[in-house]
Formats: structure tokens, sequence, C-alpha cells
């Protein structure tokens, strides 16, 4: 088994880079279910064929923090039918949450229980609904459907007016079960490092700095005769890998687009890719801090998605962000007295001239979480900022955080599927995987496993 990996370092938009003594993750990560998700079941399956070798994967639990305002919201954890007593102790929580009305604070219960209701009962109609229809269904509250809205932005990347219903409240009731999201000791590039070692343990070899360049597949396209897949050709043209077999996680558009010649696809398939909606961007900030200001773990202050239908340059915009001190879930991260802040805000990729004024405006956000008078800006060690165009670069995806969006009408069974038209030719990552659903990746995790299932034969 060889992994090809264009850029220099494995994990891609779940890696990590080193600097000036900082452990740093290129996004910005929490991941819904941690020890009990996909990610871990990957370590563990190999596990058992190392016989007890494989690296480890350890999880450092994060509470949840919604903030939408003044109104600040902390949820007691895990939430289900079964934790009662944190059921009751949370709606006592969101009734004497400071800086929200008191119909609001009703609003916000009203929904929860609304929420869990729906959860107890039939999930088929929650697929052909949005979020925001679902809300507005159970609240016309703006500050109760911005609090729940919050998480939904953070899970999905998308507007959750287009986000399907169904996947929110799968994701959402497995986070609250599991007692809140999760983050990897040692960082985001911890998963990919465990991975690699896994491969390479299995005797794989995991080569980075190489790029693909086409698909090469054998055969006659035409009617009928039947097309196989023989290899990969890198860049340059000059050097051929063959292989049986080849699992592809690159974007769709690219892949049908770019790596695979055109008379190995049909005008179907390409219209179908090319009409595919991609989640939102990002803008996200990797601040390095000179001293320890901040306690909190993880904020989430809705609404942290910005579109250019609803932003205004120049003009107040209600910009909130995702904020990660991830020196606080693990110290080794920052050197000692250090800390490291993550901050994130997901945009369109048509907002990237803006990225100036958005990053100025997440600064401020940040201020705000911080205890006064400590001014953050006088505490700046370095500051790195991705935006857009920094992850299109990178990772390609058309610089979007959770690849294909997922919406009604590319959601379940109407996602694509992992075996293409060419055999031997495989699609894996949070784009591919038809009647899958979860969060970038641990969705991108269980794509994979789907995918092996399917080459292993032991799945039809
Ligand atoms: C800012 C940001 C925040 C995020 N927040 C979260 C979060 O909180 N929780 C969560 O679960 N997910 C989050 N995600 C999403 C998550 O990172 C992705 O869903 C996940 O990493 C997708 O994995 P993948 O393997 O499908 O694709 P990728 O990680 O994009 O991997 C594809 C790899 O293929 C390589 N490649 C591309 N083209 C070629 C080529 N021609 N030849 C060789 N190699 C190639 C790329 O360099 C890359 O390494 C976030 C992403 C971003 C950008």
């Amino acid at each position: 088994m060889v992994v090809l990996e264009k850029n220099g370092f494995v994990g891609g938009r779940c890696a990590s880079y080193r600097k000036h003594g900082f452990t740093v993750d290129y996004g910005i990560h929490a991941f819904s279910l941690g020890p009990s998700g996909p990610l871990q079941e990957v370590v563990r399956a190999a596990d058992s064929r190392l016989e007890g070798r494989s690296p480890p994967l350890r999880w450092q639990r994060l509470p949840i923090v919604l903030k939408f305002g003044e109104s600040v919201f902390r949820p007691a954890l895990p939430i289900d039918w079964s934790h009662f007593w944190n059921l009751i102790r949370t709606a006592g929580i969101a009734l004497s949450m400071h800086g929200a009305a008191r119909s609001d604070k009703f609003a916000l219960v009203k929904t929860m229980f609304g929420l869990l209701r729906l959860k107890a009962g039939r999930q088929e109609p929650l697929e052909s609904l949005s979020v925001k229809e679902m809300l507005d269904k159970l609240s016309a509250s703006e500050v109760a459907q911005q609090i729940i809205a919050s998480s939904a932005d953070c899970v999905s990347a998308i507007p959750y007016e287009r986000f399907v219903a169904r996947d929110f409240m799968d994701i959402m009731f497995n986070i609250l079960k599991h007692g809140g999201v999760w983050y990897p000791k040692g960082g985001c590039g911890a998963i990919a490092r465990a991975y690699s070692d896994i491969i390479e343990r299995c005797g794989g070899t995991v080569l980075t700095g190489h790029v693909v360049e086409e698909i090469v597949v054998e055969g006659y396209p035409a009617p009928g005769m039947p097309l196989r897949v023989a290899g990969v050709r890198l860049t340059g043209g000059t050097e051929t890998i063959s292989a049986p077999c080849v699992v592809v996680n690159v974007h769709y558009g690219e892949f049908y687009g770019k790596l695979l010649k055109p008379q190995y696809t049909t005008d179907t398939l390409v219209k179908r890719v090319t009409a595919l909606e991609t989640a939102l961007s990002a803008i996200v900030l990797h601040i390095a801090l000179d001293s320890e200001i901040f306690t909190e773990q993880f904020v989430m202050d809705s609404p942290m998605l910005l579109t250019k239908d609803n932003y205004v340059p120049g003009a107040n915009n209600a910009i909130g962000g995702m904020f990660v001190i991830v020196s606080n879930l693990d110290p080794g991260l920052a050197p000692p007295g250090k800390q490291l802040v993550l901050a994130a805000l997901g945009t369109d990729i048509a907002l990237v001239r803006e990225k100036d004024n958005l990053v100025q405006i997440l600064l401020e956000k940040l201020q705000k979480l911080a205890p006064p008078p400590v001014q953050v800006k006088d505490h700046v060690e370095w500051m790195d900022v991705l935006g857009p165009r920094e992850i299109e670069s990178l990772f390609g995806e058309k610089g979007a955080v959770i690849g294909i969006a997922s919406t009604i009408r590319q959601a379940r069974s109407n996602r694509l599927d992992a075996q293409t038209p060419i055999q031997g030719l495989y699609h894996c990552g949070d784009d591919s995987g038809t009647h899958l659903w979860g969060v970038g990746t641990e969705l991108a995790a269980k794509s994979g496993q789907c995918c092996a299932e399917r080459i292993l034969g032991k799945k039809p």
C-alpha cells in the first residue's frame, strides 16, 4: 500500500505544524465523538491486527459554551432522556442565562424540549427540512434559534437555512449524549501521525511531496467495454505507480475534471459533480501569546458563518466566531507560561477581499473573552492567518471547510458512492459514501472505513 500526499506533511485539512515551540493546527477543530467515534475506531481496528502495538490516540473532552450577543449558555452534559437531571439543570441554566429576555429564555427551553421530542419520533421527515425550518416550528425567538444555530454552523459550515435537519439532529444528539466535543492530545496532527505509523507498521509506505497528476485507466472507452484502473501518474508525467486498486480523496470536481481523462467519465457524472454545492471556507487565526490570558477552552459565538449575502462592507455586521484555546486542552502545544489560541469564522470564498477586516473583527471578539484590563494585542508573540485562498492552495477542495455541503439535495442517499464506474477505482473522504453522515474528519474516517469494506468485499 502506498499513500501519496502532495504536501510536505500528512493530514490534509486536519494537520498541524510547529513554530517557535508551538504546535499549531492548520484548521481549527473540535471532534464530535473523539474516543467513541470513527477516528478512534480506525486505531482500535489496527490495534487488533498489530497485536496491541498501534500508536496511542488520546482525547480531551471540551465543555460546550454557546454565546449569542451577551447571552452565554453552558449546557450540563451529557444530555438525553436517561440523564434526566442534566436536562433539568440545563433548563435551569437556560432560564438563569444573563443578557437574554425572559421570553427568549423560555423559548430556548421550549426549543430544547421540542428537539428532544422530535428526536424520539420518526426521523425520515427531517431529511426534507432544513435546520431553520425545523427550528421555526419550535420557536420564533431569534436568541433561541441563534444559540442552537451556532452549533449547527460549527458542525456543517453552511448556513442553518441550508443544513439538513436530520444530519444536525443525529450529530448534535450524539455530541450531547457523549458529553461534549473532543480534542486529540498533541493537536490535530496527532491523528495523521498515528495513522501514518499504522500504515508503516502494516508494511505500507507514506510518501509526502508526491503530486498525482493523472489516474491511469486500462481498456477502451466504449459502451459494454470494461474499464479498469491501472495506477497513477505523478506530476511531470515521468513516474507511474502501477496499482490494481486506487482510492482517491481529492475534491470530486478535481477527480472527474482533472485527474481522470474526459473519455473515462460521462457527461451525466460531470454535470452532477459540477453542480455540487461545497461548504463555506474559513478565516483562521493562529495566535501565539506570551502569557496565559484565557481560562476558557472552547467558545462558539453565534453567528459563526458569514456569507456574501449577509455581509455589508463597512457596516456593523453581526459576526461571532469559534475560539479554541488549544493549550488549555493540551499544555504541551505551547511553551511553558505561553498560550495558543485558534479563532475562526466560516466565510464565503467570495469574501476573500474582506480578509483584513474580518481578522480585526475576530480579534475584537477574542478581546471580549479576555479578563479586563488585559489587552490581548499587547501579548501577541506572533499570529498566522489562513484565509480561503491559503486553504484552497494547501488542500484544494475549493477552500471548503467540509467538502460537499450537507444540504437536503446532497445528504444521505443523495451522497456520491465510493465506487466509481471504473473497476478498482474508489473515492473516499468527507465528500463520498452514500447514507453516511457526520462532521468533517469523522465523516472522512467513516467514509474510509466503508470504502475499505467495499474493497475487501465485506460490503456490497
Ligand atoms: C478551517 C477548518 C476547520 C475545520 N473544522 C473542523 C472541525 O471542527 N471538526 C471536524 O471534524 N472537521 C473540521 N474540518 C474539516 C476536516 O478537516 C475535513 O473534513 C477532513 O480533514 C477531510 O478529510 P479528507 O481526507 O476527506 O480531505 P483532506 O483533509 O482535504 O485530505 C485530502 C488530501 O489530499 C491531498 N491531495 C489533494 N490533491 C492531491 C494530488 N493531486 N496528489 C496528491 N495529494 C493530493 C491534499 O493535500 C490533502 O492532504 C475543518 C476544516 C477546516 C479547513
